[in-house]
């Protein structure tokens, strides 16, 4: 789950709220660690090609930089509290900027123009006379003037990053299985610590420290996303389905599920609306309960049962079939490929208009012999595909 990239980040404002002067904060030599931990973190970014990652590294060391050369005056001082109310926004406007718009890859002049503004914009702030500046804005000086010592040191402070978070939350299509949202995320929330807890010396390192955590575990898991998992239909592929078959019970069952037809549908409607079926076909068998689902390769896919009691084998693959059947796609005429000779007849006649076509399955399933191996069992589930295929496809074939 990559939800638990906020992990560090909790535990750090939990240790902070809790036990702030617990001895282990002096005991870490910073900034050092900081810093391996980042250059970590671009190093694995940098080979994965994952640039996201180095678009918020650079935001979390331009703060850290910052706080590091900026904020080690007293609070009192009128500069250091305008960094200091400064500092959350430039990272939260950052951060909506990074979300909202396209960011270029790397290497190219625009992404090094944008990684270099990540960084330089907060780190820039510390040589400027905000003070003067925000005394001459107009702004009630209450928000920029004095910072409370303690947890979330004002409460215009807690206004401030709880309406910018729902800004962000909002702004962000929200899709909790994507692990650079949850990489964005914690970064920001690390930075926030930042602040939140300005009066502890060693926060500003630790929440370095745990921000870098958080990417390295998005990171992580978004290496072993592309490594086991298929794109298009979000269901584990086969490399994960060799894993997955090297562990096989002694009971259980392998089903191949074929999707019929499948080449003409391409030719009629084009490829594009082909990957739309093969990626409702992948939703529809993901929340299948009792069975695990596999993009075996095309539109091929492997069901794995823990078990081979053969009625709720059935009973489970014949329900799968009957409601891929009796899915309605809703295909807009215009949806016909440009160069078929069929589509181009029908968009002359019915432009525009939606037309309800179906889809159907073969699929195949082998019980576990004693002592038979995956592979075997694996090509007998194909056999069975091939029955159901020759008895007239749309159908179901057990073997034992
Ligand atoms: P049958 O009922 O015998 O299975 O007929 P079929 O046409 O489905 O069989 P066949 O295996 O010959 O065709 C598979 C087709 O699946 C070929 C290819 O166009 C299509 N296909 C394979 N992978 C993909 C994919 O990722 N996207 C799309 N759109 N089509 C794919
Ligand atoms: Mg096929
Ligand atoms: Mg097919």
């Amino acid at each position: 789950m990559p939800i638990l990239a906020l992990l560090p980040v909790l535990c750090l404002a939990l240790v902070q709220a809790f036990w702030p002067d617990h001895a282990f904060y002096q005991a870490m030599p910073f900034p050092a660690t900081a810093f391996t931990a980042m250059a970590l973190v671009a190093l694995i970014a940098t080979l994965m090609r994952q640039t996201e990652w180095l678009y918020w590294l650079a935001i979390l060391g331009g703060h850290y930089w910052a706080t590091q050369n900026g904020l080690q005056r007293p609070l009192s001082e009128p500069d250091v509290a305008a960094l200091h109310q400064l500092l959350p926004l430039t990272a939260s406007l950052l951060m909506l900027a990074l979300s909202a718009l396209p960011k270029p890859g790397l290497p190219s002049i625009a992404g090094v123009l944008v990684l270099g503004l990540c960084f330089l914009l907060p780190a820039s702030l510390v040589w400027l006379p905000l003070a003067d500046w925000l005394a001459a804005s107009g702004l009630p000086p209450a928000l920029f003037e004095r910072p409370v010592e303690g947890f979330f040191m004002s409460w215009a402070h807690l206004w401030w990053f709880s309406g910018l978070l729902f800004l962000w939350l909002g702004l962000i299509s929200f899709r909790p299985q994507d692990p650079s949202v949850w990489g964005q995320f914690s970064t920001w929330l690390a930075i926030l610590l930042f602040y939140a807890f300005m009066d502890r010396q060693q926060i500003s390192g630790w929440a370095t420290l745990a921000g870098s955590m958080a990417l390295l575990i998005t990171l992580a898991y978004r290496m072993l996303h592309l490594a086991y998992m298929d794109e298009l239909t979000a269901l584990p592929q086969r490399r994960a389905l060799e894993n997955r078959l090297r562990r096989l019970g002694r009971n259980s069952a392998v089903t191949m599920l074929d999707v019929d037809h499948f080449k003409s549908f391409n030719d009629t409607w084009g490829h594009d609306v082909g990957d739309q079926v093969l990626k409702l076909l992948g939703a529809i068998l993901g929340r299948q309960r009792g069975m695990q689902a596999f993009r075996y390769g095309g539109e091929e896919f492997t069901l794995v049962f823990s078990h081979a009691r053969k009625k709720a084998i059935r009973d489970a693959l014949e329900a799968v079939r009957a409601e891929v059947e009796a899915y309605p796609l809703q295909l807009r005429q215009d949806d016909r490929p440009n160069d078929s000779e069929d589509g181009r007849r029908q968009r002359g006649s019915n432009d525009g208009t939606t037309e309800t076509v179906n889809i159907t399955i073969s699929l195949g399933c082998a019980l576990r012999q004693p002592g038979e191996t995956p592979q075997t069992l694996l090509k007998r589930a194909d056999e069975a595909l091939y029955k159901a295929k020759n008895a007239g496809r749309n159908c179901v074939r057990i073997v034992s």
